[in-house]
């Protein structure tokens, strides 16, 4: 009954994306939301999606070229505190993020509490008006618990302090331990 986050995150940006929109994988992983963001904005669309583990962008390109979608995604094997500068203010439909580490890859290799909080904040300021963000926050592992914390408190004090307008929906864990969603509407 209760739907996964991970599912939840792609049925808010489907309905915020249309064909042709700039959007963003800031964690890309083994490429699964690269490849529905691709299919989303399709040809006439541009994708960038970012991840520091060379293995998940080579896991990633691997995945576009089977679907032969490679061409309008740009992979950068860097962090997504690149995410403002490389997508500009004010032109991006939906950004995604899927925090913790990569599932069969390094689990060294974690999202970090202070590079999120940066990125979701430049993910905030690189969204246009009616885009969303969706940010799925895991609180099983070492960190996850601060992490998701630390980035959910500072888009509630944005929100507050309204220097962006956004509306925030935090979701609730189907149980303890279990991942959760977030959602960033900009107003
Ligand atoms: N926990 C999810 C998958 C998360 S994958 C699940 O269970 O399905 C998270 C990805 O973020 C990893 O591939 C990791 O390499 C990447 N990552 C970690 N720090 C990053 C950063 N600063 N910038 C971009 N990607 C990063």
């Amino acid at each position: 009954m209760n739907e996964r986050p991970t599912a939840a995150a792609h049925r808010v940006v489907k309905e915020a994306v249309r064909a042709g929109d700039l959007v963003v994988d800031a964690t890309a992983g083994n490429g699964h939301d690269t490849l529905f963001l691709a299919e989303l904005v399709g040809k006439s669309g541009r994708v960038l999606a970012f991840d520091v583990q060379q293995a998940a962008i080579r896991a990633t390109r691997e995945r576009l070229e089977a679907a032969g979608a490679e061409s309008w995604v740009d992979l950068y094997e860097e962090s997504h505190g690149m995410l403002l500068e490389r997508a500009g203010r004010g032109a991006v439909a939906a950004v995604m993020f899927n925090l913790g580490y990569l599932p069969g890859g390094d689990h060294e290799v974690i999202t970090e509490v202070g590079e999120s909080c940066k990125a979701v904040v430049q993910g905030l300021f690189a969204l246009k008006p009616g885009g969303v963000m969706t940010i799925v926050c895991y609180t099983g592992h070492p960190g996850g618990e601060e992490e998701a914390g630390a980035v959910v408190m500072g888009l509630e004090e944005i929100r507050d302090v309204g220097t962006v307008e956004f509306d925030l929906e935090v979701g609730e864990p189907a149980k303890e331990k279990a991942p959760f969603l977030v959602v960033v509407r900009k107003g």
